[in-house]
């Protein structure tokens, strides 16, 4: 590494918390379905309008100690540490792929993945808007053959627009077969429609075959961030039977990703499917009449609350498996 590439590295750094600070004015104005560009930033408590001063990227919270100059009021630790993580992804992204038109499209992902998820962390919600933009410009860097990041094979059928176009067709579909099934089955929605259109986005971006890694391992993500939740229920309700067979189910799992042989693969499948059935016991017995409940008004949204299970947004699951792809292939 040269003086020249520490320097260029602490530029895209910079470089990247600025975008940071962008990414969550974007962020701000959709969800407040306001124009990015007018009006000029300001106090989302009191409207006054900041100084330059009070904009400057993860400097300002701190002299201004997380509060509003004018009002008071707290800053969302939302702000500094979207401006952290996006200049950290960016010096990661040119660590990786050096000074390419890969760096380029990968820090306008990773910026579109940052919008997305802090929506739908902050307020479960999805913009379509957001995934058509990185759905056309995973079709721009498929058809361009800017693929030759993740050394080379992204592409099938020596025609990268396909796979692209292909990957955007499954990945929606698949998301989208996934909410019907868990419609018939629970009369929920358990994701998002919002997901759909992300997945079709990532789709186009990574391919037919790798969008299926991807949404595997978003699955992955997404189960072993529901595991604190449901710990918690499951003490809540003094059922430590589940708990038990939870821990005996990761041992065998464990033991068996040493030793592959028979009676361990047996007892992992036993195990996983006891705690299986556990699992759907510990699911509310009466989720479609409070559906039903809900949608006459008979209900209130807070007796939806031992639900958690259905109000984990899925769209940031999404894109960790995508970064995680990105940056460990
Ligand atoms: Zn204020």
């Amino acid at each position: 590494m040269t003086i020249l590439d520490i320097v260029v590295g602490i530029f895209i750094f910079v470089t990247g918390v600025c975008i940071g600070s962008f990414l969550n004015v974007v962020i701000l104005r959709a969800l407040s379905n306001e124009s990015i560009i007018f009006p000029p930033s300001k106090c989302p408590k009191c409207q006054t309008p900041l100084k330059w001063w009070h904009n400057i990227p993860i400097l300002s919270f701190i002299f201004l100690k997380g509060k509003c100059a004018f009002c008071n009021e707290k800053i969302s630790i939302q702000y500094p540490i979207v401006e952290l993580l996006t200049g950290y992804l960016y010096l990661i992204a040119f660590l990786k792929f050096g000074y390419t038109f890969n760096t380029l499209f990968t820090v306008a992902f990773l910026s579109l993945f940052i919008v997305i998820s802090t929506t739908d962390i902050k307020e479960h919600v999805a913009f379509n808007i957001h995934s058509y933009i990185l759905a056309i410009l995973g079709i721009v860097y498929n058809f361009f053959n800017i693929g030759t990041l993740y050394q080379g094979h992204i592409w099938i059928f020596n025609t990268s627009l396909i796979a692209s176009v292909l990957g955007l067709l499954l990945g929606a579909c698949l998301i989208g077969i996934y909410m019907g099934i868990g419609y018939l089955l629970l009369k929920t929605m358990i994701i998002g429609p919002g997901d759909i259109f992300i997945a079709g986005a990532l789709g186009a971006c990574f391919g037919w075959k790798y969008i299926l890694f991807i949404l595997a391992g978003a699955v992955a993500i997404q189960v072993l961030a529901f595991l604190p939740i449901f710990f918690r229920k499951l003490i809540k309700k003094k059922d430590f039977i589940t708990i038990i067979e939870f821990v005996i189910f990761t041992i065998f799992a464990i033991i068996n990703y040493f030793i592959h042989n028979i009676p361990f693969i047996l007892a992992l499948t036993v195990s996983g499917l006891l705690l299986c059935k556990r699992i759907i016991d510990t699911l509310p017995e009466n989720l479609v009449e409070l559906n039903a409940a809900l949608l006459n008004g008979e209900a209130e949204e807070q007796d939806l609350e031992q639900n958690e299970l259905f109000h984990l947004p899925f769209g940031p699951a999404l894109c960790c498996a995508s970064l995680l792809f990105i940056f460990l292939h």
